[in-house]
C-alpha cells in the first residue's frame, strides 16, 4: 500500500471528516523547520451545535473546545507515530507560525471570509482543523489560494456584538490584524454560525 493510503486509513479511523496531504515547501524554511508536507485534517461541528448557538441556547456540550482538544491530541499522536518511523514531524509550532488556515488554503479547502475564518464549501465555517508537519515523503497537493466568495455579504461584520471585524476582504497580503481586532473578540462564535455558508 502507498504511504498516503496507509496513513489516510489510520487517520480516518480517528473520526476526522477530511484530510489532505499538502505541500508546504512554499513557506519559509525557518517556519517549516525542514518539513515539506503538512497533513491537514478536520472535523465539522454538528448541526445541533450550530442550531443551539443560533437560538442563543447553551449547547449540550462544549463541542468546539472538545473538538479542538481532539484535533490537537490527534496531531500530537500522529507526530509521535511518524517520528517513530524515522520522519521528523512537528505537531505544535510556535503560535501564529503557519496557521492551519494557511495550509487549508493550499489544500483548496476553502477561502478566508470577512469573519477571518476559513469558509469551506461543504461545512461553511463550522470546522475545527488540526495538522502535523513532516518530512515523510507523501504525495502532496498544492492549490492556489481561493479568492474570497463573500461578495456583498456583510452578515458576520454586522452580527459581531463588539465590532471586532473590520469587514475587509482578504487578499494574500492581508494580515489577521487587518481583519479582526482580537482584543475586542469575545469568542461568541456568532460570525461562524450566522455565515450563510455554514448552512
Ligand atoms: S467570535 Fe463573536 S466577537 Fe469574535 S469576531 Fe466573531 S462575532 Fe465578533
Ligand atoms: S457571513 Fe458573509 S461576509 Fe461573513 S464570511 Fe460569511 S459569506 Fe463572508
Amino acid at each position: 500500500m502507498e504511504l498516503n493510503e496507509i496513513w489516510e486509513q489510520r487517520i480516518k479511523e480517528s473520526g476526522v471528516d477530511f484530510l489532505y496531504f499538502v505541500d508546504i515547501s512554499m513557506f519559509p524554511a525557518d517556519i517549516t523547520e525542514g518539513c515539506s508536507t503538512a497533513i491537514l485534517f478536520g472535523k465539522a461541528l454538528s448541526k445541533e451545535y450550530i442550531k443551539a448557538l443560533r437560538a442563543n441556547q447553551e449547547p449540550k456540550e462544549k463541542e468546539l473546545s472538545i473538538t479542538e482538544r481532539k484535533m490537537s491530541t490527534l496531531a500530537q499522536e500522529l507526530a509521535e507515530q511518524l517520528e517513530a518511523e524515522g520522519y521528523k514531524s512537528i505537531a505544535k509550532l510556535k503560535f501564529g507560525r503557519l496557521p492551519h488556515k494557511a495550509v487549508a488554503l493550499r489544500a483548496g479547502l476553502g477561502f478566508i471570509g470577512k469573519n477571518n475564518l476559513l469558509v469551506t464549501a461543504e461545512y461553511g465555517c463550522a470546522v475545527i482543523l488540526g495538522k502535523v508537519i513532516t518530512t515523510a515523503p507523501f504525495v502532496t497537493r498544492s492549490e492556489p489560494p481561493q479568492e474570497p466568495q463573500c461578495g456583498d455579504c456583510n452578515i458576520c461584520v454586522d452580527v459581531c456584538p463588539t465590532n471586532a471585524l473590520s469587514g475587509k476582504t482578504w487578499t494574500i497580503t492581508t494580515t489577521p490584524d487587518e481583519m479582526i481586532n482580537r482584543k475586542l473578540c469575545i469568542a461568541c462564535q456568532k460570525c461562524m454560525v450566522w455565515c450563510p455558508y455554514t448552512g
